[in-house]
């Protein structure tokens, strides 16, 4: 970056506060009291993000009968779901892309899934007037290199060949008076396929609908380890043990306590922005009427948004994994990747010059080798897992969630009928060479940015067994 550029970005983020803007809102609720003694039900859920809640309101809705408990290690929302970018795709397989690839032969019936369950989100946000600034805006994959407009255009002529998606290609002056930037060069518009929220609003209004339905919720308590007790399942806590016949772990990026459910995801560190509210000259200056959620189409890609109240999240890029998958609250701050995020933003927005940074924040992201979430069971069926959902898990949790039911009541459902649900994805080594590799994708991934998209040996060799890195 340039000397002036870099000084612009450095004064824009000043005064930026180091947490979550989702999170650093009046309307945080209160935690609720740990769990002190036993506890006896029907489903234990652990964990306190959109899994476990919607886990716990799914199986209420299912059977209101069922005595559902959740106990979360720290505070409802406070991790990943408090801070993600707030795009909630319908897509079940990290994108349309990743999806034919990976599972062709099944891929009409995930995208119908998929869709429905976007559909039943949105209903869900209606029934229970949560209060989460959702807007089915949908979403622009825009091309900011002229490799990248290749490769829009072909994928539109592909899913189109294919019957999937319904894109609509934008060309340059299309896509710049739907949201204007000198850097764009065209893109894809998805109009159902996503909606935008208020990720922290999202989880905090699960949590009032569980509770409304009689779900018992303990915070601050880590389910500490689990074992057979009876017919059913004993997980300890710090002051109490939990006995429930059946448990659906949404522990995310956290140790699961399925040990052999570990080397399935590593932590990704992921890195956005929040502007201060745009004022009427700034917002016409951009234009974004539609309110998209946009995307570029590099690698190293960054994700943008307009909030309620008009202002821009900027997000993406660097994708850090720190060595030995170390979960460590030091790395939610990093201030060159907020350096750097902030004079892209300003490249891509040069009619934006003086917006000043209100929040930088980071978080880690459960990436496994398909990119796409994976499901199983343990315990002989009582205990059902749902992890691996690779930055994009806002919409695909509750459909995990779905599928976390289905597995415990050992009935095969169309979900669980699905070889997307029924396959793991491939492990990651031990140190050194997870890091080894995952370094060695990351740089060359960088390089195929920057030489024309052109994929070295190893990206290809990569390509091929079906594995990857992403955030
Ligand atoms: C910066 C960032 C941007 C992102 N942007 C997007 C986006 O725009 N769109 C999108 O679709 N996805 C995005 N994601 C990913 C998305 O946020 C996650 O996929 C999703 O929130 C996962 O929800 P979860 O409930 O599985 O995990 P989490 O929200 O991480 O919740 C897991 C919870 O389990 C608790 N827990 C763990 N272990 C235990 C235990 N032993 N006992 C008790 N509690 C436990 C944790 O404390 C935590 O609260 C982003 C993620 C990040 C970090």
């Amino acid at each position: 970056m340039a000397p002036d550029a870099m000084r612009t970005a450095a004064h824009s983020l000043s005064d930026a506060r180091p947490l979550s803007y989702w999170l650093d809102d009046p309307g945080k609720p209160e935690a609720l009291p740990a769990l002190t003694g036993d506890e006896r039900c029907d489903l234990l859920v652990v964990g306190g993000g959109y899994s476990g809640l919607w886990t716990a309101l799914l199986a209420k809705e299912r059977d209101p009968g069922r005595d559902v408990v959740l106990i979360e290690g720290h505070e409802v929302g406070w991790a990943a779901s408090g801070r993600n970018g707030g795009f909630c795709a319908a897509s079940l397989t990290h994108g349309l892309a990743n999806g034919v690839e990976r599972w062709p032969e099944e891929i009409g019936k995930l995208e119908e899934l998929g869709a429905r369950n976007l559909d039943a989100i949105e209903e869900t946000v209606a029934r229970y007037s949560l209060d989460c600034d959702f807007e089915r805006t949908g979403e622009i994959d825009v091309a900011t290199e002229p490799h990248q407009l290749g490769e829009l255009r072909a994928w539109h002529r592909r899913t189109g060949e294919l019957g999937l998606g319904g894109l609509e290609f934008l060309d340059r002056d299309q896509v710049r008076d739907h949201v204007d930037s000198p850097t764009f060069l065209g893109g894809l518009l998805d109009r159902r396929g996503v909606a935008m929220l208020h990720p922290a609003k999202l989880v905090w209004g699960l949590k009032e609908a569980c509770l409304g339905l009689g779900v018992r919720i303990y915070e601050n308590t880590r389910g500490l380890g689990l074992a057979r007790s009876g017919a059913g399942t004993a997980v300890r806590t710090p002051y109490g043990r939990v006995f429930a016949r059946d448990v659906a772990l949404g522990t995310n990026i956290f140790p699961s306590l399925v040990r052999r459910v570990r080397p399935y995801t590593v932590p990704v560190y992921d890195y956005a922005l929040m502007t201060e509210p745009l004022d009427a000259d700034r917002l016409a200056s951009v234009g974004w009427r539609g309110r998209e959620g946009l995307g570029d189409s590099a690698n190293q890609f960054h994700y943008f948004r307009l909030s309620a109240d008009n202002r821009i999240l900027w997000g993406g890029y660097d994708a850090v994994y720190p060595y030995g998958g170390r979960l460590d609250s030091s790395l939610d701050q990093r201030p060159e990747t907020f350096l750097k995020l902030a004079g892209q933003f300003f490249a891509c927005f040069p009619q934006l010059s003086g917006v000043r940074f209100t929040h930088a924040w980071g978080g880690a992201i459960d990436t496994c080798s398909r990119f796409s979430a994976f499901y199983g069971t343990a315990l002989r069926g009582r205990v059902a897992y749902a992890a691996g959902y690779t930055g994009l898990g806002v919409g695909a949790t509750r459909f995990g969630a779905e599928v976390m039911l289905d597995l415990l009541s050992g009935r095969e459902t169309e979900r669980t009928a699905l070889r997307m649900v029924r396959s793991k994805p491939m492990p990651f080594p031990p140190e050194p060479l997870a890091w080894a590799g995952i370094e060695l994708t990351k740089r060359s991934l960088a390089r195929a940015d920057s030489h024309g998209g052109h994929r070295n040996a190893w990206l290809r060799t990569m390509d091929r067994l079906g594995l990857g890195f992403d955030s």
